[in-house]
C-alpha cells in the first residue's frame, strides 16, 4: 500500500471526479491507503480543506502559503504565530506548507516570496513540523533561505515534486531534507530527472501526484488523482531495481517518519 505524499484533495478540479471522499476510495481501490492533502492558501483554504481531510481515514492535511499566493493581502496578513495555532488545532494537521519559491511563473514579487518563505520556514520550526517545499527555478534562493533560517535548529522538510537540478537535491539531502517524485518521473522527456532520482538515497525519497495537476504516463490527459499514483511508484522502483512493494513500503515508511505527527492517527 502507497501513501501519496503531496495531493490537493479539495481542488475544485476533483469535484469532477465526484470529490475528495470519492477520490479517496478510488485510490484505496488504487492500493494508495494514506494521502497528504497540501495547502496553498492559509487565510480561506485552509479551513474548508480541514474539514475535508477531518472525516477520512489515513488522510491529513498542511498549513501554509505557496509562493504565487505570496503577494496576495490576505495571505501576507497571516503570521508565522498563526501558521503555528492552525498547526497545533487538530491532530490531522502534520505539516506547514506548501511554501517555497517559484521563479518560473511571477505570480509574486521575488522579495514577497522570499519574505513568505520565510514566515513558513520559522514556523515549521516553532511548531516542531516538516515543512513541504516547493521549488522551480529558484534553486539558489531556495537553499540559501532554508540554511539562513534553519541553520541550528531541528528544521526538516521535502523537497516536492522535485524537477530542479541535481544541486538542489544534493544540498538539500545534505541538509536533512527528503526528496519526492511526481508523474513528471514517467514523461519521456525526464531522462536527466531519472538520473538524479537514482542517487536519492532509498531511506530519503517519497512518492506524490500533486492531484489534481501533472497526472503520470500513460494517463497525461487525465486529471490527476491520487489512484494514479503506483504508476509513477512503478517507475521509481524500475530506476532502484527493486519490486513495487518494496519501495510502496519504503516510501510509506519515510513519509510517516518525516510527517511523524500523521503516524499518530495512522491506522494501516
Ligand atoms: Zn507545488
Ligand atoms: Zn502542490
Amino acid at each position: 500500500m502507497w501513501i501519496d505524499s503531496h495531493c490537493h484533495l479539495n481542488h475544485d478540479r476533483l469535484l469532477h471526479l465526484g470529490g475528495a471522499a470519492q477520490v479517496a476510495d478510488n485510490a484505496r481501490r488504487s492500493g494508495v491507503e494514506g494521502m497528504l492533502s497540501v495547502c496553498c492558501r492559509a487565510s480561506d483554504e485552509f479551513p474548508g480543506l480541514l474539514e475535508t481531510v477531518r472525516p477520512l481515514a489515513n488522510v491529513w492535511c498542511t498549513v501554509g502559503v505557496h509562493p504565487h499566493e505570496a503577494s496576495d493581502d490576505a495571505e501576507k496578513s497571516v503570521t508565522s504565530a498563526d501558521l503555528v495555532r492552525l498547526a497545533n488545532s487538530d491532530p490531522k494537521v502534520v505539516a506547514i506548507g506548501e511554501t517555497g519559491l517559484d521563479y518560473y511563473y511571477k505570480f509574486a514579487s521575488r522579495e514577497d516570496q522570499h519574505l513568505n518563505f520565510r514566515k513558513n520556514l520559522s514556523a515549521g520550526i516553532e511548531a516542531g513540523l516538516p515543512v513541504v517545499v516547493h521549488s522551480r527555478e529558484a534553486e539558489e534562493d531556495t537553499m540559501r533561505i532554508i540554511r539562513e533560517e534553519g541553520q541550528g535548529t531541528a528544521l526538516t522538510g521535502v523537497m516536492h515534486c522535485f524537477s530542479s537540478k541535481r544541486v538542489l537535491a544534493e544540498e538539500a539531502l545534505a541538509f536533512g531534507f527528503y526528496v519526492s517524485f511526481s508523474g513528471i518521473l514517467t514523461f519521456k522527456k525526464s531522462d536527466e530527472l531519472r538520473e538524479i532520482a537514482k542517487d536519492v538515497p532509498l531511506d530519503r525519497v517519497l512518492v506524490e501526484t500533486d492531484a489534481p495537476y501533472l497526472a503520470p504516463e500513460p494517463h497525461r490527459k487525465e486529471i490527476n488523482q491520487p489512484a494514479l499514483m503506483p504508476h509513477t511508484g512503478r517507475v521509481l522502483a524500475d530506476i532502484h531495481g527493486i519490486t513495487e512493494e518494496d519501495l510502496a513500503r519504503i516510501t510509506r515508511e519515510n513519509t510517516l517518519r518525516l510527517f511523524a505527527k500523521a503516524k499518530e492517527t495512522y491506522a494501516p
